[in-house]
């Protein structure tokens, strides 16, 4: 039936392609990806024969309208990106959107998801986090946003590659202070994962210095600010009761 799968795929293992993906994807109409010959590749592993349509940022616009309209006429699509789960720093919330305004089923089957892996693996403060995604390229753009994100309380997340993660974490370093604590998650589910932890300034020391630590995908997770606010209405509340006490 008129159905929109929204896939997760591996971000690195090809074991994490579970199960019901495989089904799910092996029974569509076709599959919209963002990188057709990457995902052909991933299927063509599996055994897995589907037509593919490309859904990338610059057609996506373009490309719902018609898709909608094969959904609309009952067919069965399904949507993944190159890695882990679409819409997450990837296209297609735009096909999902249009999909969900004409009233077709967008079901999730979902899995990977590099930035929820890295936080599972951080040991740092989970219950509440903020998913900033990739940093802006241009460096004044990126330490403007650094700047508003300093005094956040939540633990932070970020998506970074290879070329600018030893300039992501100076700003970094610079915006939050040395000392804040952080989590590097390299290469997750792959040969050469590493998890690294320690304050902003040796993470970054040590990404400068092995050029090693520099290669492949990275989540850079980092501690939440101290919650002053907080410090200062338990503050306040401390000298209310005192005071209290010596009121007629
Ligand atoms: N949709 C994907 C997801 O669910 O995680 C993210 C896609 S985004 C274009 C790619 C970025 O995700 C990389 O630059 C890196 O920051 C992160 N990433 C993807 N795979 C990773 C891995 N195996 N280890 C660490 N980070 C990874």
């Amino acid at each position: 039936p008129a159905t929109l799968h929204v896939v997760a795929t591996p971000i690195g293992h090809l074991g994490d392609l579970s199960p019901r993906a495989l089904e799910v994807l092996g029974s569509v109409a076709a599959i919209c990806a963002e990188d057709t010959r990457h995902t052909r590749q991933l299927l063509a592993h599996f055994g897995i024969e589907r037509p593919l349509v490309a859904l990338h940022e610059h057609n996506e616009d373009a490309q719902a309208g018609q898709l909608v309209e094969r959904l609309r006429a009952g067919e069965a699509l399904a949507l993944v990106s190159d890695a882990g789960t679409p819409l997450v720093s990837d296209p297609g919330y735009r096909l999902v959107r249009a999909a969900r305004a004409a009233g077709i089923r967008v079901s999730p089957v979902p899995g990977a998801c590099a930035a929820i892996a890295a936080l599972s693996v951080a040991g740092l403060a989970s219950d509440r986090f903020a998913f900033e995604g990739f940093l802006p390229a241009k460096a004044g753009a990126r330490r403007k946003r650094l700047a508003r994100l300093a005094s956040e309380t939540r633990t932070l997340v970020f998506y970074e590659s290879s070329h600018r993660i030893e300039a992501s974490l100076a700003d970094l370093a610079e915006a939050f202070g040395p000392a804040r604590p952080a989590v590097l998650a390299r290469e997750l589910t792959k040969l050469f994962e590493t998890v690294l932890d320690g304050s902003l300034e040796r993470l970054l020391a040590t990404v400068s210095t092995d050029p090693n630590q520099r290669k492949g995908e990275f989540v850079v997770i980092v501690e939440g600010a101290g919650d002053d606010a907080d410090a200062r209405v338990a503050e306040g509340r401390r000298l209310y009761s005192r005071l209290v006490a010596h009121l007629p």
